[in-house]
């Protein structure tokens, strides 16, 4: 098996005490690979997953202010954000879109939402969409304001909204929620995706996937999603890894194979 978790957040205060175990215990589920999610805190820190890229060769970053932070996030955020983006390990910029779920204004969170967009397509490089609850103003702003690649993180929508997704040239990224009784219509959407546009997730520490649900997700489990996204499309577990691996590889590395 060679995998990819292409979310987590490993600079977590969760992961304090045993980073290292949680890294073995991924490496040994065949975890090859690991996009940590850089938005940590919120600003001004933007370097949570830089951190750790710049210390383990198989971990990358992404960096990029949440919109549940956009409060915290100045002119000075966007200029070193800039800067952040072109470190060799920084593979996109994210996780950035809108939440409407929790109390960030979303008449704060659109325009930094826009404002990171166009920083991406300058520095060519794909974007980490997170959506909660602003399904067709994220659409919207989408189709607005950004040409190039990118990652609908943590696919929790049905069929419907991943043709809009797939139709404006996006990856989607299944994680923990597709294992759980309720999801079918994750699962509809997972099965009519096409195979070069899939990704596999843990998102942890949050969502572990059955039969880890309730506890504190860590990278390892990418395993039970990924065999459980296999099984819903009838394929081996090892088909379905080298292929998300494969999309990640084009995708945020650049590959051409
Ligand atoms: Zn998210
Ligand atoms: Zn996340």
């Amino acid at each position: 098996m060679n995998l990819v978790d292409s979310h987590c957040h490993l600079d977590d205060k969760q992961f304090e005490e045993d980073r290292e175990a949680v890294i073995e215990r991924a490496q040994a589920a065949g975890v090859e690979r690991f996009l940590a999610i850089g938005t940590g805190d919120g600003p001004p820190d933007l370097e949570a997953a830089i951190r750790l890229a710049d210390r383990y060769p198989f971990i990358y970053a992404t960096v990029g202010v949440h919109p549940n932070d956009v409060a915290k996030a100045t002119d000075e955020t966007f200029d070193r954000l800039k800067d952040l983006l072109s470190h060799s390990k920084t593979l996109a910029l994210g996780e950035i879109g809108l939440d409407y779920h929790w109390d960030s204004p979303p008449d704060m969170q659109r325009p930094a939402f826009i404002r990171q967009l166009e920083m991406a397509q300058s520095a060519r490089k794909p974007i980490v969409i997170h959506t909660r609850d602003a399904w067709s103003d994220t659409i919207q702003i989408l189709r607005d304001n950004y040409r190039g690649g990118g990652i609908f993180h943590c696919f929790t929508s049905g069929p419907a909204e991943a043709k809009e997704a797939l139709d404006l040239g996006f990856h989607l990224s299944f994680g923990g929620v597709l294992t759980f009784p309720k999801a079918e219509q994750v699962r509809e959407a997972a099965r009519m995706v096409p195979l070069d546009r899939l990704l596999v997730e843990t998102d942890a520490p949050y969502l572990a996937p059955a039969p880890h649900r309730g506890k504190r997700n860590e990278p390892a489990f990418v395993l039970d999603t990924t065999r459980k996204l296999a099984e819903i499309r009838g394929m081996e577990p090892t088909e379905l890894a080298a292929a998300t691996t494969r999309n990640f590889e084009r995708l945020c590395l650049r590959y051409t194979g």
